[in-house]
């Protein structure tokens, strides 16, 4: 059997329960079993060879092809690249000067985005696979690179993050327990491929031995039905999904009663969305998973006993535990250092830094440099750029990332301390705080607010709102409403874009 490479997942399921369905409907005849995937990805990664590709480039919704492109180009011996399908042609073409010799694969309604490239659809390339001979031997080591995620890159010129076989199945080896499924058990993945939560999801389930029903383009009802008809027992999604879920309920309950895990990770979780959730989904055992591409995806977990113990506690912190990220996963050490990277006790805030065997911390294609360029520093510890505290037993709670500080007169202000105040307030449904460069105090506070449909408040109301909450330093300077405000698919805030359109006007 292979040693820490993906494909040794897929062929621990085949050979745990060759014929369980891994994928597709619970309808009798359906679905793709163990053996079905491992042929067809075998198969695929005998084409991808032939090609003489030396990257496997993915523009497609989360699907059936998707858990078949990962093993196939692992099957190969060469990365799988899922890029963001969303992207302008132009940014796709930036993407792929960083790639290469790669064979693109892509939906057909995306297959415009990629000018002057032949494109292949996975519905033909999975064809093709499944009439050619299984690929042998062709399979790389644990160092070769199994998933290249590019960061969103939407100011910055486009980097890689290189996950490698060794990060990836460190990652699964260490977090979830093999065959740990009832036979019953469906996850529903909505979130897309080039996330590495997209990634984490397909190897993660495969191994514990769920089935896995996909939902390409996210939408509330129609995770509601899918949740129903396919008896799905566990669902993650990102924060502006399960706020999506909950507005779409409108208070009411979720009527789910299949669902028994619900996880949520990505970004920062709104407490009031949580706290609606937690509502609607009264059954769920709810599960916060934080982490970074750069760390093979979740790297902390507060899950649903420490959400109840939370929730039915009167010590306040142990209640303030609902907020945080929870604790480390095994395997991966964390500290808190300050600028000048003195490691901080419990309570002190500052930026965390992770090490282990998931935490890769490398790049291809940054800047000027195409070869491999690790960020890790010489014992191996990875900076993460997010604001964090423990608390006295090993909770974390991230505070945000130290770029989005505001510096106010010298003041340092967390965006989220200001947001979480606002949202607390009847008529707000998303806030989003920057700092607007200022001549006087260095920045200025400005909140962006989307209230809910019908309601009526203004901006000294709010303003009024946190000064009665918070010091009257990080009362918003200026207040804008919007019917809406710019997130990435995968939930991330583009505060950058706010920003820019302050700027302008
Ligand atoms: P990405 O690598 O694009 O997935 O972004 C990783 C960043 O998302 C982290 O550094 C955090 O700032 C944020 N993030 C991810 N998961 C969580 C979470 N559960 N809670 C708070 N922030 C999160």
């Amino acid at each position: 059997m292979r040693t820490l490479n993906i494909a040794m997942l897929l062929d621990m399921a085949v050979a745990g329960d060759p014929d369980r369905v891994a994928m597709g409907s619970r309808g009798p005849g359906t679905g793709t079993t163990c053996t079905q995937l491992r042929r067809t990805a075998a198969g695929v990664a005998t084409v991808v060879h032939r090609t003489g590709a030396r990257e496997l480039v993915f523009a497609g919704v989360n699907g059936p092809a998707f858990p078949v492109l990962l093993f196939a180009a692992a099957l190969a011996g060469v990365p799988l690249v899922p890029v963001n399908y969303r992207l302008s042609t132009q940014a796709l073409t930036n993407l792929l000067v960083h790639t290469e010799r790669p064979l693109v694969v892509a939906d057909e309604a995306f297959a415009a985005g990629f000018e002057g490239v032949r494109v292949r659809t996975p519905e033909a390339l999975l064809v093709e696979g499944r009439a050619a001979d299984p690929a042998e031997g062709l399979e790389g080591s644990p160092d070769d690179p199994a998933v290249l995620l590019f960061t969103s890159g939407t100011t910055a010129a486009p980097k890689a993050a290189v996950l490698r076989h060794r990060h990836l199945s460190s990652y699964i080896l260490q977090t979830v327990e093999f065959g740990s499924a009832a036979p019953d058990d469906a996850v529903l993945t909505s979130v897309p491929p080039y996330h590495v939560a997209g990634v984490g999801s397909v190897l993660s389930n495969l191994y514990a031995g769920r089935r896995i029903v996909h939902l390409g383009a996210f939408e509330p009802a129609a995770w509601l039905a899918l949740v129903r008809a396919e008896g799905v027992t566990s669902a993650m999604v990102v924060p502006t999904m399960l706020a999506r879920v909950v507005e779409h309920l409108g208070g009411g309950p979720a009527d789910v009663p299949t669902l028994r895990s619900l996880a949520y990770g990505g970004a920062r979780m709104p407490h009031t969305v949580l706290e609606a959730a937690l509502r609607a989904f009264p059954d769920a055992g709810f599960t916060n998973a934080y982490g970074l591409t750069e760390t093979s995806s979740t790297i902390a977990l507060l899950g649903p006993d420490d959400h109840r113990a939370a929730l039915g506690s009167d010590d306040p912190a142990v209640r303030a535990r609902l907020r945080s990220a929870g604790r480390m996963v095994p395997g991966v050490e964390a500290r808190i250092r300050d600028e000048t990277g003195a490691v901080l006790l419990p309570g002190a805030v500052g930026q965390l830094w992770v090490r282990g065997p998931q935490v890769s911390g490398e790049y291809k294609g940054s800047g000027e440099h195409k070869g491999p360029a690790t960020t890790l520093d010489g014992d191996g510890w990875f900076h993460t750029r997010d604001l964090a505290h423990f608390d006295d037993e090993g909770y974390l709670f991230i505070e945000g990332r130290a770029d989005d500080t505001i510096i106010r007169g010298g003041e340092n202000i967390a965006p989220a301390e200001v947001e979480d105040v606002l949202l607390r307030h009847d008529t707000v449904r998303e806030a989003a705080v920057v700092g607007v460069p200022d001549e006087e105090w260095g920045e200025r506070i400005a909140a962006f607010v989307v209230v809910h449909e019908g309601a009526a408040t203004d901006a000294e109301a709010l303003r009024a709102w946190v000064r009665g909450r918070l010091r009257g330093s990080k009362t918003p300077d200026v207040i804008v409403f919007r019917a809406e405000l710019p997130y990435t698919p995968t939930g991330k805030l583009l505060r950058r874009e706010l920003l820019t359109t302050m700027q302008g006007g």
